[in-house]
């Protein structure tokens, strides 16, 4: 793992010192109200320490998209409370990013005090990520904290430029997210099994790629592993299944057999004429018995045995997409099943679960393994960046 500088390497005390550290407080909202305070949990332990040790601590985060300007709507004001409700502490809510207004406002705090301050894409030069911008943001502060692994893939001014003019260092959030992620695919124990699932072949192309060179067993699930069964010659019939992609899905096939990494796809699936909760057509059956008018809608029993089978063999796991169309039962019991595997051999020890992606995230909550795996990252877009194999700016910063 590339080196990074931690909360550690501070000196306790940071009395008198102001810290300038970058969060993820893009709450989802309605009627004005955060309706979701995850983020914010997960980056109290980083403030409450900053604070706790003597720091002065202001808050930079994005909210929404306004694109350079400033919008009434998009104002970091609206997560003033979210944040308090958290950290159970008055915080102050600073107008500006930058200038005189924020420097009398960081001398009216006292030391362990903690300001938010104002969206920073309401100025253009946090997605310009523009150098005159980071040194008028860093002129209020001593020291730059990452804690927003969210907004790693964006080499903006306050998740990437400010760790070239301060001393830089990730926050425990980051810290954590880091360590999970190089145990799940930088450094992992062998054998690696991958599961990639979801809809479509298509968003998930440079993923596949680079798992099949990385990763001992790749299992592919979901809506995606039907444009792989086509390219074998399976009829899918009416399946969710990209059709101009089976080419793109042998090369991925052939490639994976020469860097040793066997593709595992379903050889029983979970059918129905309709999409709908426990539709009267649903049945299992061979992936060669699909009628022209049923869609493959998950995978089957005696496949998710034999995942199951393939994860004990396995000391990592790295998961992205279900195996089927979850929202709706009974097709999200094969995610369910596999997940509730991969928990137990987790708890026992012999396996490093990780897994990311939007509706990854909610599956294994549904599932109810969230806290009986390794890690689960809600990072999103960096994750799947991640997953591709490139490397994230606002990371890369901190291990320069
Ligand atoms: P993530 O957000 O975790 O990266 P995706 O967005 O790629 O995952 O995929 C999730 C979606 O894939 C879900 O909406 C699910 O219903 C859909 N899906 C999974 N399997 C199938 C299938 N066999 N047919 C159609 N849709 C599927
Ligand atoms: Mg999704």
């Amino acid at each position: 793992m590339s080196t990074f500088k931690t909360l550690d390497d501070l000196p306790q005390d940071l009395s008198g010192q102001r810290a300038l550290v970058r969060v993820d407080l893009n709450l989802p909202m309605a009627e004005g109200r955060a309706t979701d305070l995850t983020r914010v949990k997960a980056v109290a332990p980083t403030i409450l320490e900053l604070s706790g040790r003597g720091a002065k601590v202001l808050l930079l985060a994005h909210f929404g998209r306004p694109k350079g300007e400033r919008h009434s709507t998009m104002s970091l004001s609206y997560v003033q409370g979210a944040v308090e409700e958290v950290l159970d502490r008055e915080v102050m809510f600073i107008s500006e990013v930058q200038g005189p207004v924020v420097a009398q406002s960081v001398d009216i705090l006292r030391d362990g005090d903690i300001g938010i301050l104002e969206n920073t894409r309401f100025w253009p030069g946090e997605e310009a990520n523009d150098a005159e911008f980071a040194r008028a943001i860093a002129a209020n502060g001593d020291f730059y904290v990452n804690d927003a692994f969210s907004a790693a893939h964006r080499a903006h001014a306050t998740t990437e430029g400010l760790a070239h003019v301060l001393p830089a260092y990730a926050g425990r959030a980051m810290e954590a997210e880091l360590k999970a992620l190089d145990a799940a695919l930088g450094n992992p124990a062998p054998p690696v099994a991958a599961v990639v699932g979801g809809a479509k072949v298509s968003t998930k192309l440079a993923v596949l790629e680079n798992l099949s060179r990385r990763v001992q067993h790749l299992i592919i699930g979901g809506g995606m592993a039907n444009t792989f069964l086509a390219a074998n010659g399976v009829d899918v019939g009416k399946s969710l299944c990209e059709h101009d992609l089976t080419g793109t899905a042998r090369t991925i096939m052939d490639k994976a057999d020469e860097a040793g990494c066997t593709i595992h796809l379903p050889y029983d699936v979970v059918v129905a004429k309709e999409f709908a909760a426990n539709p009267p057509s649903v049945r299992t059956c061979n992936v060669h018995e699909v009628a022209a008018d049923e869609m493959i809608l998950d995978i089957g029993p005696q496949a998710t045995e034999a995942l199951g089978d393939v994860l004990k063999t396995c000391a990592t796991l790295v998961w992205n997409g279900p195996l089927g169309a979850f929202e709706i039962p009974p097709f999200d019991t094969a995610t369910a099943a596999l997940a509730r595997t991969a928990a137990a051999l987790t708890q026992d020890g012999s396996l490093t679960s990780v897994a990311g992606g939007g509706d990854t995230v909610a599956a294994l909550a549904h599932a109810g393994v969230t806290d009986k795996v390794t890690y689960i990252s809600t990072a999103g877009g960096a994750f799947l960046e991640w997953m591709e194999g490139k490397e994230l700016p606002g990371v890369a910063a901190l291990s320069a």
